[in-house]
């Protein structure tokens, strides 16, 4: 039977979103809570840009760890020769999708007559074959602008896609023009092509996590496996993608899915809130109070005959148990006197700090060297670190602090590639 996966893009698409960002250390932290949740796979960035390389290598060397559960790490480029060697060459990421667009809309809109519907696919072919030639295990080819695409090209192109080795196809709504009939209709023909689909939908008319579930419903009642891809909150691009959390609730919940749809990843929905309140705030983006699973009055009731009903029997007005999506909290502050660490924190407070979450060190030398960390997380985060940072930072410092630092790749200097280090830092683990 074939089964649905999830792909989390939000530290590709989401932090593609004009106006707003991720540091690296809160991009490993979506990773880690990612790894929890139990989805498949996170496009966790871009190997071919300079400043997500040592972020890249850490997070594959914590995933290495057991810090991501079974996770897998995948990033994303162009559907080219040229991108694919960089990645390769920059990066050891076992798993890539390349990306190229297929409407006649954007090939020409893109590339002005330079390359036409044919070239599209022997370039793609050309970039899938590099790939696996370059001992990749997992080439993903992103049809940019499916929805837009005439489906006989489509079809010509996932064909070639497979023929080259890849291993799936992503179906990209990318100005967000689909509807859950039209969806619906082109997957079920696309599917015969027999290539895994991923369904990538964004937000622009409201509807994409109906068109990303009716999509996955039609790969599956055509018997291919399909892997949606979503964001924590449905942040992207314009008015994002298909949200996470609502996408798996969906397939739990919804008539005609939930008991009948066979997820084929361990979802854990208990690190649910954590994971979307620490993308909140990571963003500087508050919940929206209605934001479904997670936002605050999701499970307010305040009308008489609500409140009445929910507290007579709390399925009257509810689907699932608020305990469904385990705790919040992201740093345990006491009441009262409170001790802080951070940019400008010492040993005496360092040391307070983790003894609060369990962690005591060794000797000095380890407090110095955990504290130079924390303080050079706190200057990259500007944000009050969290627990769970704390704690990574503690457990995992080499890769912390690889994470923490920047290879400059262009210029060479002198011949040899030169790492830029925060102040104080003692090596690049
Ligand atoms: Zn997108």
């Amino acid at each position: 039977m074939a089964k649905v996966h999830f792909i989390d893009v939000t530290n590709r698409d989401g932090v593609q979103t004009a106006g707003i960002s991720l540091a690296k250390l809160q991009k490993t932290m979506v990773n880690y809570y990612l790894g929890q949740l139990g989805v498949y796979q996170s496009e966790l960035g871009f190997p071919c840009i300079w400043h997500e390389r040592n972020y890249i290598e850490a997070n594959l060397e914590l995933a290495r760890r057991g810090v991501m559960g079974s996770l897998v790490l995948e990033g994303w480029c162009r559907a080219t020769v040229e991108d694919v060697e960089k990645a390769v060459r920059a990066t050891s990421l076992q798993h890539l999708n390349l990306s190229v667009p297929t409407s006649a809309q954007m090939i020409w809109g893109k590339f002005a007559g330079r390359v036409d519907a044919k070239m599209v696919i022997t370039n793609m072919v050309s970039a899938v074959r590099r790939a696996k030639d370059a001992g990749i295990l997992t080439v993903g080819v992103n049809a940019e602008d499916a929805s837009r695409t005439e489906l006989g090209y489509l079809i010509e192109f996932a064909q070639a896609a497979k023929d080259a080795g890849a291993q799936r196809l992503r179906y990209c709504d990318t100005i967000g023009i689909e509807s859950p009939m039209h969806i619906c209709n082109r997957i079920k023909t696309l599917a015969k092509v027999g290539i895994p689909i991923e369904m990538h939908c964004h937000n622009d008319l409201g509807m994409a996590v109906g068109n990303t579930i009716a999509g996955a419903k039609a790969a599956l009642e055509a018997g291919v496996d399909v892997y949606v891809n979503a964001t924590v909150n449905g942040l992207g691009e314009r008015a994002g993608q298909a949200d996470l959390l609502s996408c798996i609730l969906a397939l739990e919940f919804a008539h005609e899915l939930g008991g009948e749809v066979e997820l084929g990843d361990r979802i854990d929905l208990t690190v649910a809130r954590r994971l979307a309140h620490y993308v909140a705030r990571a963003f500087g983006l508050p919940l929206p109070m209605n934001q479904p699973g997670v936002g605050a009055s999701v499970f307010a009731h305040e009308s008489g005959i609500h409140a009445d009903g929910v507290l007579k029997d709390r399925r009257n007005y509810e689907l699932f148990d608020y305990d469904l999506l385990g705790p919040a909290k992201l740093c345990s502050a006491p009441d009262g006197r409170v001790i802080t660490t951070g940019e400008y924190g010492g040993l005496a407070g360092l040391r307070h700090v983790y003894e609060q979450i369990g962690i005591i060190f060794e000797d000095t030398v380890q407090a110095r060297q955990i504290l130079e960390l924390v303080q050079a997380a706190n200057a990259h985060t500007q944000m009050p670190l969290t627990d769970d940072e704390l704690i990574l930072i503690a457990r995992y410092p080499d890769q912390v602090r690889k994470l923490l630092s920047f290879p400059l790749v262009e210029p060479v200097v002198r011949g040899r590639e030169t790492t830029l280090e925060f102040a104080g830092a003692a090596g690049n683990g």
